[in-house]
């Protein structure tokens, strides 16, 4: 019997992997590998400020020191480069968006992330920007689709992984174990991102699905070593020339897949600020597991003691997981409470 089951090894079933491993708990992770999951097509940055108003991400300075800790010690574990500090400059759009940067820089809160007042121009030839920009300190990004690919042959090679679509209707559930086509644990943890939505266990919680498109673009001649941001993100991609261009959010979609609309968004966002030439090469489309009041869905099930879930990452599942994935273990393994504002309880009693 393991002690756990967890279904889905996206970016949220991965850590919590890591983190019951970690404690040295014994189980089974379970995942369809589906070809495309918001994980595999995210442009994996873990950014401390973002929107249009410059807001510092939610328990930003927690989140950025727990994921530079966890995502190096899995780099180790893996022996694999997966995680590096990244450059950001983001473009002013106008004399108000410098006059707002220039608040949020005098404010302490702010300062470990925002430059001392020094605005940044790039090249004019390749960059629209005539308003210049400036630096965002304290990003980094993960290669999540490596991440995912070198962390699910780890488990597997320890046999704590298996390939395959988790049917609900096959789970039965006992006061004290679950068991799955003849696979039996103590506990069930189902982190399947927004496929939850098919759950009957966690149905009703109050997903906000967003859509989110990129592409992948070939921009010769472009020597940004860094993430330009603007309408859309310009991000070199690990291959000479080639960058990851995104995202689209899009709350009222017809179907998960890539469509012209998402496309002409980001086209023309790019034309809006790249001044040579470009090629696209490949355009992906995938549902964020977003919440209403944007925060995580963790906990257990208030009937069923065995049953919990790990979801509701949202636009943000690169900064968060590391953070609440040990969080949550904690929780599972020595019954520290949940943070209220990601509990589940705000939902179900
Ligand atoms: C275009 C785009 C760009 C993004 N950029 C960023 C970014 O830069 N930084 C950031 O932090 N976040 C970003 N995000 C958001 C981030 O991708 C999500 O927060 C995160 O991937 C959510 O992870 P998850 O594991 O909860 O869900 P998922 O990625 O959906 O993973 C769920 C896993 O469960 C599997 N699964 C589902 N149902 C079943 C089943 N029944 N049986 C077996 N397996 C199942 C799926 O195949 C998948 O592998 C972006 C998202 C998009 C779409």
């Amino acid at each position: 019997m393991f002690d756990f089951i967890i279904v889905g090894q996206g970016i949220a079933g991965s850590l919590l992997a890591w983190f019951l491993h970690q404690a040295g708990k014994s189980f089974l992770v379970m995942d369809d590998s589906a070809a495309i999951s918001p994980s595999r097509i995210t442009s994996g940055i873990v950014n401390p400020v973002t929107g249009r108003r410059l807001v510092k991400t939610w328990l930003a300075d927690e989140l950025l020191t727990f994921a530079d800790s966890t995502y190096a010690a899995i780099e180790k574990e893996l022996n694999t480069p997966l995680y590096e500090p990244l450059k950001i400059v983001r473009l002013f759009d106008s004399v108000k968006s410098q006059n707002d940067w220039s608040v949020r820089c005098s404010s302490d809160e702010y300062s470990p992330y925002l430059d001392n007042n020094t605005v940044v121009h790039l090249n004019p030839k390749t960059i629209n920007n005539p308003f210049g920009g400036f630096e965002i300190k304290g990003a980094s990004r993960l290669h999540t689709s490596l991440f995912l690919e070198k962390l699910k042959n780890y488990l597997r090679s320890n046999q704590q992984f298996t390939e395959g679509k988790f049917a609900y209707a096959e789970l039965e559930v006992t006061d004290s174990s679950v068991s799955y086509k003849g696979v039996k644990a103590r506990h069930i943890i189902f982190a399947e991102g927004t496929q939850a939505l098919q759950n009957p266990y966690f149905s009703n919680l109050p997903f906000q699905p967003a859509k989110g498109e990129c592409l992948l673009v070939h921009i010769p001649d472009f020597p940004h070593s860094f993430m330009i941001k603007s309408e859309v993100t310009i991000l070199p991609f690990y291959e000479k020339d080639i960058y990851y261009v995104g995202a689209t959010h899009d709350a009222f979609f017809e179907n998960p897949f890539p469509s012209e609309k998402g496309k002409s968004e980001l086209l023309q966002g790019l034309q809006a600020v790249l001044k040579c030439t470009f090629k696209v090469l490949d355009h992906w489309a995938a549902v964020r597991p977003a919440v209403k009041g944007r925060r995580p869905l963790i906990g257990t099930h208030p009937q069923f003691k065995n049953v919990s879930i790990f979801n509701g990452l949202g636009t943000k599942g690169v900064s968060l997981a590391p953070f609440f994935a040990n969080h949550f273990t904690q929780h599972l393994l020595h019954g520290t409470p949940l943070m209220p504002e990601v509990d589940i309880k705000r939902f179900l009693s």
